[in-house]
């Protein structure tokens, strides 16, 4: 058992408020922020080389604890600064020619969609989206009927941004890879609320960003590709990290994941990720993947009690957000009546997840994700409120 007091008290963020944002930007655990403050103080006493120098095994060790939470090799991640920056890092490195066909999930987050559109204007490459099946799931059957050998890349959201289902990794990457496309999995709002093995999902490149579901700084992030792949792909922009200046007129690209890398980054919010990650790590993620999901589940069945309130999630396995809408109230004036109770909760909007819902004929969804430090008796504050604005 988790000791949700004592995460409480590592949690200074939590004390006057129910947090509720986790899929956006959690809070960190006091452990973060004080690596993060520290770094930046020191570099501000030594100067940032020599402050990087004095953490250099720390450094190391951020890659090291994302492989393990993962299942991967250090060797297979890049360290960025957002989730949508490894995203793009590995699929504008893929070869695309006119008439290839770039399959996109039903409820993919917008920024992938954006790529894909843009590298299809570019490139003459078709983008199509994989349908949702009844339960609002990927649907594995149509994926099935869809795939050919003009597949070059399947997208994947593992959860997405706007509700709480799970989509079946694992068994679309197999009808993907059965034509030799490649998998690009979307871990964004899975990481740190799931259990996520590379290994198991064979997928070939995972991107996941560090403020949400693992508590880590702002402006980090991180892209997994499948280590002989990696060697055969050239990202589109290098540096003297990614590529080495070899001969006047040569250079030899890094012989790792470390390609998708440029040199500078921010130590302090790398380091501060690291901090996040192996925090996670020493609490028992098997722990807190139970906690975030008995928390959700709770909120779920409380809130579709309420009527005139609508629980929007989908699908037949769920994570930890919960989506729902308030009748005859925006879900911004749901957000900001709970934001003048102390109540943090967020809004999707259409923008984010399109297809979904503009099949859905929704604008926007309030979101509500409670991470492992949320108490029951949060919750039941969380949902008392709902119910006053009904
Ligand atoms: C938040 C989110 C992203 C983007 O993450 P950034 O770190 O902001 O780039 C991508 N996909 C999903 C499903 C998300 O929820």
């Amino acid at each position: 058992m988790l000791d949700i007091a004592g995460l409480r008290a590592e949690t200074p963020g939590c004390e006057n408020q129910v947090f509720l944002d986790s899929a956006g930007s959690s809070l960190p655990p006091r452990i973060v922020v004080d690596t993060t403050v520290a770094h930046l103080r020191r570099e501000a006493e030594i100067g940032g080389y020599r402050a990087a120098n004095e953490r250099i095994d720390d450094l190391h060790g951020v890659k090291a604890a994302i492989a393990e939470l993962i299942n991967a090799d250090p060797a297979a991640l890049a360290l960025s600064d957002s989730a949508s920056r490894s995203w793009s890092d590995f699929f504008y490195s893929v070869p695309l020619a006119p008439g290839d066909r770039i399959l996109i999930s039903g409820s993919d987050y917008g920024s992938n969609a954006i790529a894909a559109l843009q590298r299809a204007r570019q490139t003459g490459a078709v983008v199509e989206a994989i349908p949702s099946d009844s339960s609002g799931q990927l649907d594995l059957d149509a994926l099935d009927a869809m795939i050919d050998g003009r597949v070059k890349l399947v997208s994947l959201v593992h959860v997405p941004t706007n509700g709480g289902l799970v989509n079946p990794v694992a068994e679309a990457t197999r009808i993907a890879h059965r034509v030799g496309a490649l998998v690009l999995l979307d871990a964004c709002q899975s990481a740190g609320q799931l259990p996520l093995d590379v290994a198991e999902l064979e997928v070939d490149a995972l991107s996941a960003t560090g403020r949400k579901w693992l508590r880590g700084p702002r402006g980090t992030g991180f892209l997994y590709v499948r280590p002989e792949l990696a060697l055969s792909l050239e990202p589109g922009r290098l540096d003297l990290q990614s590529a080495e200046w070899t001969a006047p007129d040569d250079y030899v690209l890094a012989p790792d994941a470390s390609r998708f890398e440029f040199w500078e980054c921010s130590v302090a919010n790398r380091l501060g990720l690291g901090a996040a990650v192996r925090y996670l790590l020493d609490l028992g993620p098997a722990r807190v993947y139970a906690a975030i999901a008995e928390r959700a589940e709770y909120v779920r069945k409380a809130l579709a009690e309420i009527p005139g309130v609508t629980v929007r999630d989908r699908g037949t396995q769920h994570a930890g957000i919960v989506s729902f809408t308030v009748d005859r109230l925006e879900p911004i004036q749901v957000r900001d009546r709970l934001a003048g109770e102390d109540i943090t909760v967020t809004v999707s909007h259409r923008g984010s997840t399109l297809l979904d819902m503009s099949a859905r004929e929704l604008n926007s969804v309030v979101r509500a994700a409670p991470h492992c430090f949320v108490s029951f008796e949060d919750l039941d504050r969380f949902v008392g409120a709902v119910r006053s604005l009904t």
